[in-house]
């Protein structure tokens, strides 16, 4: 069987970081890091598209890395982009929605540990991403710590442990066993063929509710120019309707044209508005259910629909859609 032949995109992070005198630093290239991996069964080829901490990674990164990736799709059977850790959730929810039904794995990977120091876990995640590129179905993930997830349903857990990502409710896409990498079929939803869309609107905000939050800052923010509200309610994903009336605050939004998604602050399992009276009154003016999607995919799918026009009642619809196994309808 002819060997896969993958990509390496890097864009720094940790993994690609020395000591300097300001801190650590994304310096090494790809072909150092790719020096660390000894044989491989596959034919890599290696480019270097940034070089940043994931802090500073953005929506011009984003764009700029997709464009990378679907430029170098037709020559790849598979591709894997190494990412500081800190922000790569957000980059592969982001990716997996602007490369939608996109025709070959793309796996994010990056490490705890730079890979120049002798116990780092660069290699080994590196290694597991490069596999994951080769066997994945198409679409896109992020690979870490011996186990492969979708893309938009990673989140960073923990701060410095290597089992930093966790699979948000929804299972890992593969794992590695003594039998090698053992893959868990996935249903893929079904949609359009593939097409880069990029366009996004910035503008938006993910606020993390607390008892005695003021509705007035969310407009303070529409006339700063936001035009899309994330709010992390509590628990099933309740708002406040006393006093600080937090839900009359949502339906006046959503008259002005700017949708309000309502997602949980927990980080696992469901929100459902329709349980409790503080979220069936929000649902009743409007606001939009996230249902059981990481509150990364949540403000990606947000500022992704925006950006391609959308209104909020279709805007609502799309979050009851699922586009890339994101949310469980
Ligand atoms: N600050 C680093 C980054 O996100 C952390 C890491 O890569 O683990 O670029």
């Amino acid at each position: 069987m002819a060997r896969k032949r993958l990509l390496l995109l890097t864009t720094g992070g940790t993994i690609a970081s020395v000591v300097s005198d300001t801190g650590l630093v994304p310096r090494t290239k790809g072909e150092a890091l790719l020096a660390q991996l000894g044989t491989l069964p596959y034919d890599v080829a290696v480019k270097d598209i940034l070089q940043l901490d994931s802090s500073n990674i953005q929506p011009e990164e984003w764009q700029l890395i997709a464009q990378e990736i679907d430029a170098q799709r037709g020559h790849y059977d598979g591709i894997v982009l190494s990412h500081g850790t800190d922000t790569m959730a957000y980059t592969a929810s982001m990716l997996s929605f602007m490369l939608q039904q996109i025709d070959l794995p793309v796996v994010l990977t990056g490490s705890q540990v730079p890979i120049n120091v002798v116990l780092s876990d660069a290699a080994e995640n590196l290694r597991l991403a490069f596999a994951g590129a080769a066997n994945c179905p198409p679409g896109v993930y992020l690979a870490f710590n011996r186990r492969i997830f979708l893309g938009c349903r990673s989140v960073k857990v923990r701060t410095t442990n290597f089992n930093a990502f966790e699979s948000v409710n929804a299972d890992p896409v593969a794992e590695v066993t003594s039998d090698g990498l053992v893959r868990h079929e996935l249903p893929r939803p079904v949609g359009k063929p593939y097409q880069m869309r990029t366009k996004i609107e910035t503008h938006i905000s993910l606020i993390k509710l607390f008892p005695g939050f003021d509705p007035d800052l969310l407009f303070a923010m529409v006339q700063n120019g936001c035009r899309g509200i994330v709010i992390e309610g509590y628990g099933l994903g309740g708002m406040t309707s006393v006093r600080r009336n937090m839900i009359a605050a949502t339906g006046k939004l959503i008259r002005m044209g700017i949708p309000v998604v309502a997602c949980s602050q927990c980080l696992y399992e469901r929100s459902d508005l329709t349980k409790y009276e503080v979220g069936r009154l929000a649902l009743l003016e409007g606001a939009i259910s996230a249902h059981d999607m990481t509150s990364e995919s949540a403000v990606t799918k947000l500022m992704w629909a925006l950006g391609q026009g959308l209104d909020v009642a279709q805007i609502s619809k799309l979050f009851a859609t699922n586009l890339v196994g994101e949310v469980t309808c």
